[in-house]
């Protein structure tokens, strides 16, 4: 009986407990931000749409298999290697990078296991289209017109709030300094050859040894 007793009382407070959330937003004031003309409010740790390098991407595919929804696309027509002397990947060329973020769940386990480091959950939560192809975005097509992220189709207009444009000029100058390497990156480059070693000099003959006068 005592224990009967004591669950009743128990749900009857964990009830008002949730209660007592539920009343306290009910009568909080509302707030809307009127998105686009005021910028959303974006964690530190948001994982939005990747920021991808291109240039110091090997194409290992290593993001791609650790995708749990197989949402990576990557074609290329050969092994890349890092330069060390620019940081910079060369070799075969990356045909394709692409991610159909109508699958990605934006879990982040494609960044951990890169190599080079250059694919990063980006800043951007906005991604509109007009039907379901446009949700695969093309990173290599993006590389091409200078740019690591993808661009909300509104923010492609010049008239813009000043929160966005300020946003848009960040995206295009983080790219800018790297434009050139990551146009080259959908090339093959062959790595600039070693120099030469020097060829070892040849051994003087040893001197014949003198001969007994007879
Ligand atoms: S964030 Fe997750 S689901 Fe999206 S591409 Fe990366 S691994 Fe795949
Ligand atoms: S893991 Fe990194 S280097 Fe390898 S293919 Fe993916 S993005 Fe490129």
């Amino acid at each position: 009986m005592r224990d009967y007793l004591r669950n009743i009382y128990l749900t009857v407070k964990t009830i008002l407990i949730g209660m007592r959330i539920t009343l306290r937003y009910c009568f909080a004031r509302t707030i809307t931000v009127q998105y686009p003309d005021m910028a959303p409010t974006i964690q530190p740790r948001f994982r939005g749409f990747h920021c991808f390098e291109i240039e110091k991407c090997i194409a290992c595919d290593l993001c791609a298999k650790a995708c749990p929804v197989d949402c990576i696309y990557i074609e290329k027509t050969g092994a890349r290697k890092i330069d060390k002397e620019t940081g910079v990947a060369l070799g075969g060329a990356i045909l394709r990078y692409a991610i159909d973020y109508s699958k990605c769940m934006f879990c982040a386990l494609c960044t951990d296991p890169c190599p080079t480091e250059c694919i990063h959950m980006g800043d951007n939560h906005d991604l509109s289209g007009y039907d379901r192809a446009s949700m695969i975005v093309e990173f290599t097509e993006l590389a091409k017109q200078g740019l690591q992220t993808p661009m909300p189709i509104w923010m492609q207009k010049q008239d813009l709030p000043e929160w966005a444009q300020a946003k848009k000029q960040q995206w295009l100058e983080r790219a800018r300094p790297v434009r050139e390497q990551m146009a080259l990156a959908l090339t093959e480059r062959k790595p600039p050859p070693k120099p030469a070693a020097e060829k070892p000099t040849a051994a003087k003959p040893a001197a014949e040894p003198a001969k007994a006068e007879s």
